[in-house]
């Protein structure tokens, strides 16, 4: 991938909530959902960010799509910075970023039918007349799999799956580049999930569709993605190409993450790892590396300063002192390094 094939990139970005103080108890504060974020989506890919509930990653979506204002970072999308561009230029450029949520009954209006659902923002546009638009909706509709006979039917009257199928509909019709799909099947059953995934990765290819899918579901991550981002209290820990982090996971939480899901297609020994704690709270991460308080692989150095993410391999990046060359301690990290190439061999 060179510089031309990016569509986005996300330079240090922040999100942080106010936590108001409780009178004469504790002091204001603040949760850091996100906290300083960078990597880049190239055209074409699906990059597949994954963590724990609380990790972040629903945080990254909206404020990636200016749902939630930045609290501080860069969001470059082909090549203009967004905290640039006015509101008509931010609006102009909102239509190519669009967003599936996990639960389309919730962002699909119960009174419309599903015509003026998916028609809606094509008749914003303004440039194509009644019959035009009545093809293009159908043509939509049936480019997710429903029938002719769904167009004047509401979603209360359709499955879960169906309702998916209309939410992802009403997103082509703003013709977008970038989809952000938040746990998009979470909410389905196992059955139907995979062939809501497999029509996102059909769509993708018709229409050059670029994503970024968000789940906490390793296995339905795998099954979409190209590259895959870890997130961990608000910080990506590692990304790389698929192959590299589901066979050869670097970071010790990318590591416990993977030992707990069974692994298809993929030729892979894995002891089970058991990460001791509940992640610490966002509002008050712990100092240095904040996976230390759970990592078994921790030392002092993890404790005081916080690892970058840093190229290991062929596009893989990993925030860990253990594969850090400049080291406090080196004889600690090469140890600790070798100990972790032993649980997974
Ligand atoms: Fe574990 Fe230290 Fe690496 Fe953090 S930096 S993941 S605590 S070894």
């Amino acid at each position: 991938m060179n510089e031309r094939d990016k569509l986005l990139e996300i330079k240090n970005l922040k999100k942080y909530f106010p936590i108001k103080a409780i009178p004469f108890k504790s002091k204001a504060s603040q949760v850091k959902a996100v906290d300083g974020v960078s990597f880049d989506v190239f055209k074409g890919e699906t990059l597949g960010i994954v963590g724990e509930s609380g990790s972040g990653k629903s945080t990254l979506g909206r404020t990636i799509l200016r749902l939630l204002e930045p609290t501080d970072g860069e969001i470059i999308f082909e090549g203009n910075n967004l905290e640039k561009l006015n509101n008509r230029q931010l609006n102009g450029y909102r239509k190519h970023m669009q967003m599936v949520f996990q639960d389309p009954f919730a962002s699909l209006n119960p009174r419309m039918r599903v015509k003026d659902l998916v028609g809606e923002p094509l008749a914003l546009q303004k440039t194509l007349s009644k019959a035009e638009q009545a093809r293009q909706v159908l043509d939509i509709v049936e480019k997710v799999g429903l029938t002719k006979s769904s167009l004047s039917k509401f979603p209360h009257e359709f499955s879960g799956g169906q309702r998916q199928r209309i939410g992802i509909a009403r997103v082509l019709s703003m013709n977008p580049k970038l989809i952000i799909a938040d746990e998009p099947v979470s909410a389905l059953d196992v059955s139907v999930q995979s062939q809501v995934l497999n029509l996102m990765m059909d769509l993708q290819d018709e229409f050059k569709l670029t994503y970024l899918f968000i789940s906490h579901d390793l296995s339905v991550v795998k099954h979409i993605s190209d590259r895959v981002g870890v997130m961990y209290l608000g910080r990506i820990v590692e990304i790389g190409p698929k192959s590299n982090i589901y066979v050869n996971p670097l970071h010790p939480y990318t590591q416990a993450l993977l030992s707990s899901i069974p692994i298809a297609n993929f030729d892979v020994k894995k002891e089970k790892i058991q990460l001791e704690g509940e992640p610490p709270s966002p509002s008050n991460p712990p100092p240095g590396c904040t996976f230390h308080t759970r990592c078994p692989h921790a030392f002092d150095r993890c404790k005081i300063e916080r690892p970058e993410l840093v190229e290991q391999s062929n596009g893989q990046y990993v925030a860990c002192h253990l594969y850090n060359a400049v080291t406090i301690n080196n004889e600690t990290s090469k140890n600790d390094k070798n100990k972790i190439l032993v649980v997974q061999s």
